[in-house]
């Protein structure tokens, strides 16, 4: 039994095109397009592209009967290191299960696409659908993860829009997991990660959307600026009748290119059905970045984040937007082969409690200034009332925030950086810095336990942070479609569940 056999009965089985080897062109472009370059120091064996469900299924089987360790990989997406790839083992590459179809509402999307081409297809016939910010996201690690989405105020998490996942089961079997069928599974999918199965499709509900408005505001940020976007974060998410149209994340962080300030970047959005109507300006042209000029068309519960002082104009982006031109944005303003690290908390929507994180986070970072490449962002996301209210309405997922009695806001460290060289001391000073703000949010009595899966790093443990309830049901759903553990200890990548 070994890793060696099973290439060979993968051999005989499918075409040479299906199995990327090393040595070759390409494996060399495969194994090197992850989002981060650590994903890509992994060097397994042999990629493996099925074609469809059924040969996911063979897959599975050949590698059970070999013992053999693997990755499931989507998009390759996911910072997290050997998440969806393996030292000596076969990545199992999603990649060609493509195919987006919109039928009667629900969208059917093959787990190896990203979400640009689902957005071209809903928008065609003005529908939304909540996914990436990001048009180049991948959806297995979104969906499986909980995620959040530009609509995800008034439709909830990603994971929880998701009505049916087509799953290759460890014993072969290929299953529909949805509210009729197997809902533990489909329930234990949201938010459980690679733990199940390999999920080939996604079957999305839609919702009519129109153009929104929306985009980026840049500043220089400063002690007399920033703490005031806190403030107006948690002022509009605490609000009771908060708005379920608004998505806010509140940015700071430091780059070279900017000179050794601080900067500041606000990412706001309103999707409403109104945005046109009321902000687009009749024609849906852009606004201008002066926030002046602009704030008549501003939605006024955003104002406070379009209207901060020592804005960078030229940078600002806020206009109408389709969904397409939104993600689009944001996909360009990633990175791709670069080193990158995410980890992350939530606490309570707490001004001083956050504020007090960035400060930590602000003082932390300095040493790392110098190291080149480095670009360090500390997010605040909101959870509002809203998105945690809609898990239940749409049949509930495993993430342990259904009964959130306040708003909470998600801390993200995101760190990108050129040179393995400088891997440990990065992510050392950023795990210290991380459980330094858990620890300051504890002691003001503002820490809530949870941890977002698709953000988390190593030494953290989405998993318990989820409640003993939620763990040990996932354990059980777990043993019951994956008696063996193949996918605890075959699929060694991602978070485990024992
Ligand atoms: C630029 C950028 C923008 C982002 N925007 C957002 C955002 O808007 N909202 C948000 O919540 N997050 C966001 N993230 C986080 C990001 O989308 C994720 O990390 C996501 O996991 C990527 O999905 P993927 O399919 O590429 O995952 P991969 O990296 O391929 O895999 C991630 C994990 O999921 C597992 N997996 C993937 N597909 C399957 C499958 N079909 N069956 C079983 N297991 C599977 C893998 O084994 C692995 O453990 C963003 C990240 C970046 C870099």
């Amino acid at each position: 039994m070994s890793v060696e056999q099973a290439v060979n009965v993968l051999k005989q089985e499918f075409p040479s095109d299906q199995l990327a080897l090393p040595g070759t062109e390409t494996y060399k472009t495969s194994n090197g397009s992850y989002l981060s370059a650590r994903e890509s120091d992994y060097a397994p064996l042999a990629i493996f592209q099925p074609k469809d469900t059924i040969e996911v299924s063979s897959f599975l089987r050949i590698a059970k009967e070999n013992g053999v360790r693997f990755a499931i990989r989507g998009a390759g997406q996911q910072p997290l290191e050997a998440c969806a790839n393996i030292q000596d083992g076969i990545t199992l590459d999603l990649r060609r299960l493509t195919g987006v179809e919109l039928k009667e509402g629900v969208v059917s999307v093959g787990a190896g696409e990203r979400w640009g081409p689902v957005y071209e297809k809903v928008q065609a016939a003005g529908l939304g659908v909540g996914g990436s910010r990001s048009a180049k996201g991948g959806i297995g690690g979104l969906s499986l993860a909980g995620g959040l989405s530009f609509f995800s105020s008034r439709e909830g998490f990603i994971c929880d829009n998701v009505i049916n996942f087509e799953v290759v089961l460890a014993s072969g079997a290929v299953v529909q997991a949805n509210a009729q069928e197997h809902p533990d599974l489909w329930k234990a999918l949201k938010g459980g990660g690679n733990n199940f199965g390999v999920v080939t499709r996604f079957d999305l509900r839609t919702f009519p959307q129109k153009p929104f408005w929306g985009g980026v505001v840049f500043y220089l940020a400063s002690d007399s600026n920033y703490p005031g976007q806190v403030q107006a974060l948690v002022d509009e998410i605490r609000k009771p009748d908060a708005s379920e149209e608004t998505h806010i994340m509140v940015n700071v962080g430091y780059s070279a290119q900017f000179g050794d300030q601080m900067m500041g970047l606000n990412q706001v959005y309103y999707t409403g059905a109104d945005a046109a109507s009321v902000y687009g300006g009749g024609d849906g042209s852009k606004a201008s970045g002066d926030a002046g000029e602009s704030a008549a068309r501003v939605p006024p519960m955003l104002q406070p984040f379009t209207s901060v002082s020592s804005q960078i104009g030229q940078l600002n982006s806020l206009r109408m937007m389709t969904l397409v031109e939104g993600a689009t944005e944001h996909a360009v303003m990633s990175s791709e082969q670069v080193r990158c690290a995410y980890m992350n908390c939530t606490l309570r929507a707490d001004k001083d409690a956050l504020v007090a994180a960035a400060d930590i986070y602000t003082k932390a970072i300095e040493p790392l200034k110098p190291i080149d490449g480095i670009v360090l962002c500390l997010t605040l996301q909101a959870y509002p009332k809203s998105l945690l209210r809609r898990t239940a309405e749409l049949g509930g997922n495993v993430l342990g925030l259904n009964n959130a009695e306040e708003p909470l806001v998600t801390v993200l460290l995101l760190t990108y950086w050129k040179h393995r060289k400088d891997d440990e001391q990065i992510l050392a000073v950023l795990q210290r810095t991380l459980e330094t703000i858990e620890k300051e949010a504890e002691a003001r009595g503002q820490r809530v336990p949870y941890t977002y899966l698709n953000y988390a790093s190593k030494f953290q443990d989405p998993f318990s942070s989820y409640g003993q309830e939620n763990k040990r049901f996932l354990q059980d759903v777990s043993r019951k479609y994956d008696s063996d553990g193949l996918f605890q200890s075959n699929v060694p990548g991602g978070f485990k569940l024992f």
